[in-house]
């Protein structure tokens, strides 16, 4: 039998269905019935242990499983010795101290013998103590922006993604000091060559995934006269395809865009008379 790597994913939250959706895209086949605790990928040696977040570094750090998919905001609060492997992107959200609407903050200062509410009592320590700043935690597991209400807390230190919440609570968000994303985690050098050798495998998926996530694929109609600005603008990969339309002084031209700059060189191509722009995500992308 051959070496198969363990990958810990949440079992039901707000990192399964993305953590579950970058391995599918990596063409590896499994049933995704995170009912069960356990089960084998059928394409790829990979295992998938279906737990609790705040179980996965610890279950990493002893080798119940290889690799893991947690919040960094969960793999900072724990401070166990393991390394970030890869930044995936999703599951963005930020730690903030949030105060009562009638509270009057001046900056982390104000926070200064207060108490405050939190899960991440770690981090927010680090954050506070760098500034000189003495306060007392009150660590809670779950419903933090209720404290201030029932007088268990002055201030509260949560994650907060979209500020909803804190304002059905009274609450208004004052400093955000610290943002998270998903990551993958485990050991850069791996024990076991076989099962390094099949981690490297997957990474190169799992890059390729991502990479192909933050481009579009690009294809408009451009007058002939304007081809040499295009390729100031478009950059692309290498450079972009070009090729004769029927009608006499257009051309087709395809390249690949970075997503984060797309609206610019939109408004770049429009200015330059290109017509018929038409953009489509992209699958897999290697370099
Ligand atoms: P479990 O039952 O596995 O312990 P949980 O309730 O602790 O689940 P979730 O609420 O599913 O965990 O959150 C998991 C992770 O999702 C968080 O640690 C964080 O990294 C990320 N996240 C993204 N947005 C938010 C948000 N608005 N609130 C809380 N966590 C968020
Ligand atoms: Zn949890």
């Amino acid at each position: 039998m051959g070496q198969v790597v363990r990958i810990a994913i949440q079992k039901s939250g707000r990192l399964s269905e993305k953590s579950l959706e970058i391995i599918k895209n990596c063409g590896i086949k499994f049933g995704s019935d995170s009912r069960v605790l356990k089960e084998e990928a059928s394409n790829f040696p990979l295992e998938f242990l279906y737990v609790r977040d705040d179980d996965i570094p610890s279950y990493v750090r002893d080798g119940v499983a290889d690799i893991g998919i947690v919040g960094r905001n969960e793999f900072d609060e724990q401070a166990i010795d393991l390394e970030v492997i890869r930044d995936l992107g999703f599951a963005k959200c930020r730690l903030s101290i949030a105060v009562p609407n009638d509270f009057s903050y001046q900056g982390l200062a104000s926070l200064e013998g207060k108490r405050i509410a939190t899960s991440y009592p770690h981090i927010l320590e680090g954050i506070l103590s760098e500034k000189g700043i003495k306060a007392t935690f009150v660590q809670v597991s779950g419903s933090v922006e209720v404290t201030p209400a029932i007088g268990l807390a002055d201030v509260i230190c949560d994650l907060v993604s979209t500020g909803a919440t804190l304002a059905m609570n009274g609450l208004r968000e004052v400093e955000k000091i610290y943002t998270s994303t998903a990551v993958m985690i485990g050991r850069k050098k791996m024990g076991n060559d076989e099962k390094a050798a099949i981690l490297s495998r997957l990474l190169l998926r799992i890059d390729a995934v991502m990479r192909a996530a933050s481009y579009k694929y690009v294809i408009f109609n451009l007058p002939e006269e304007h081809l040499d600005q295009v390729a100031g603008i478009v950059g692309g990969m290498k450079s972009p395809t070009v090729t004769r339309l029927m009608e006499k002084g257009w051309l087709s031209v395809q390249t690949v865009v970075a997503e984060d700059l797309f609206w610019d060189v939109f408004e770049q191509l429009k200015a330059l008379g290109a017509q018929g722009i038409l953009v489509t995500p992209i699958e897999k992308m290697t370099e």
